[in-house]
């Protein structure tokens, strides 16, 4: 009989109760150090009192109005990431893939308002991930998110991961926009190089194709920039960001030049819930932290603490760590063998983290993530490397 939630997840058995910065507490009282973050959305950590605080104001004064409506909280936070970023302008929705889908109309629509409706087709990069719905899985092109769910959406081309000579070739007179995340998370912590970035933004500009980032799990300060493509100094034309905006509470956000978005005219898309004042408020509390003076640097320091850790590991644990990969705190390392198996004896030893392609444990933790809980993860690894039979 078919469990009354849907089973479309693979589910461990531990059920948290509640949150204490890294920590979080399970049913049976049972404490864990998360380095998950909730898949590299709770960036703050667990209860974060300016977080706890945003919410509960808001949530005493008003917590929908819809979007006929003027949003202050809204404007204020597209105000400040215009004001930190590339972009001129922003539409929110609920989630990464409502982001990714915003700019994929977006894409479209910008080149059938500049007169060629005909350039509708999306570059992606093998590997990608950009969400679940059925315009972002057929821009993932994984065979195992499509099967089943076709016929599959029209309009991606896809070529292999970083091949900047195969994007070139797969560009037509139909070619609108080039889709990458700087750093692809789900398949396994694959970061383009920032020359990669600088040839794909490059070659957009020659062939008037718009440059497309998905920052939803690599943006936000994980890579101690505000947005990954930052290091790179290559800026897109249209951007998705969603997970740690909203530190847990689930905002996404596109955003664009005022050139990309000139097609988004009143009525031309829309969502019920976007940007809303209870996810507002918390996304600017979010933001209150992240601009403020240092944070960036020390989840800089954070992640090469943690990563000459990892870079210990893998010489102590040289027969099962076989690579380490990422930037500030998307971190990852590739293990010999099950990575879900070691996953697992890391939760039963009291470390969370993330599975991902490739062989790949990720190592998301909140990014004011402490040194004493650095050092511990370390530890726990350690221990469970030790005794793990790869
Ligand atoms: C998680 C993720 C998405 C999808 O976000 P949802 O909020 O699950 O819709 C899209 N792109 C990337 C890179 C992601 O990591």
């Amino acid at each position: 009989m078919v469990t009354p939630v849907m089973p479309t997840y693979g589910r461990t058995e531990v059920a948290f109760e509640r949150g204490e910065g890294a920590w979080l507490i399970d049913t049976s009282g049972q404490r864990y150090l998360d380095f998950g973050a909730g898949i590299a959305v709770n960036c703050l950590g667990h209860s974060h009192p300016g977080l706890v605080k945003a919410l509960q104001d808001q949530a005493g004064k008003l917590w929908h109005t819809s979007n006929l409506y003027q949003i202050p909280g809204q404007t204020r936070l597209a105000e400040r990431l215009v004001a930190n970023s590339f972009a001129d302008t922003v539409f929110f929705g609920n989630s990464g893939a409502e982001a990714v889908e915003c700019g994929i109309k977006m894409a479209r629509k910008y080149h059938a308002m500049t007169g060629n409706p005909g350039r509708y087709r999306i570059i992606t990069f093998e590997g990608a991930f950009h969400g679940r719905t059925l315009a972002t899985i057929a821009a993932g092109a994984q065979e195992k998110h499509l099967a089943g769910f076709g016929p599959v959406v029209d309009g991606f081309d896809q070529v292999p991961f970083g091949d900047v000579d195969a994007v070139k070739a797969a560009i037509t007179d139909q070619t609108a926009a080039i889709l990458v995340e700087p750093i692809q998370g789900e398949s396994g912590i694959r970061e383009l190089p920032a020359e990669t970035l600088h040839q794909l933004r490059a070659l957009a500009d020659e062939t008037g194709v718009l440059l497309f980032y998905d920052e939803v799990q690599c943006g936000m300060g994980r890579t101690g920039k505000l947005f990954a493509h930052e290091w790179a100094g290559a800026a897109p034309d249209i951007m998705a960001v969603a997970k740690a905006l909203g530190g847990g509470f689930p905002i996404g956000a596109c955003m664009a030049t005022e050139k990309a978005a000139q097609g988004m005219t009143g009525g031309t898309h829309g969502s019920t819930f976007g940007g809303n004042p209870l996810a507002v408020a918390v996304a600017n509390a979010v933001l209150d932290e992240m601009l403020a003076d240092g944070f960036l640097s020390d989840v800089v320091d954070n992640g090469e603490k943690l990563r000459a850790g990892l870079e210990r590991l893998e010489i102590s644990h040289h027969n099962k760590i076989l690579e380490v990969r990422g930037t500030g705190l998307m971190l990852g390392f590739k293990v010999r063998g099950d990575n879900l198996a070691l996953i697992g004896k890391l939760v039963d030893a009291g470390l969370l983290t993330v599975v991902a392609g490739d062989g790949v444990v990720r190592l998301l933790p909140p990014l004011n993530i402490g040194d004493a809980e650095i050092d511990r993860a370390l530890d726990v690894l350690d221990q469970v490397l030790g005794e793990f039979e790869s």
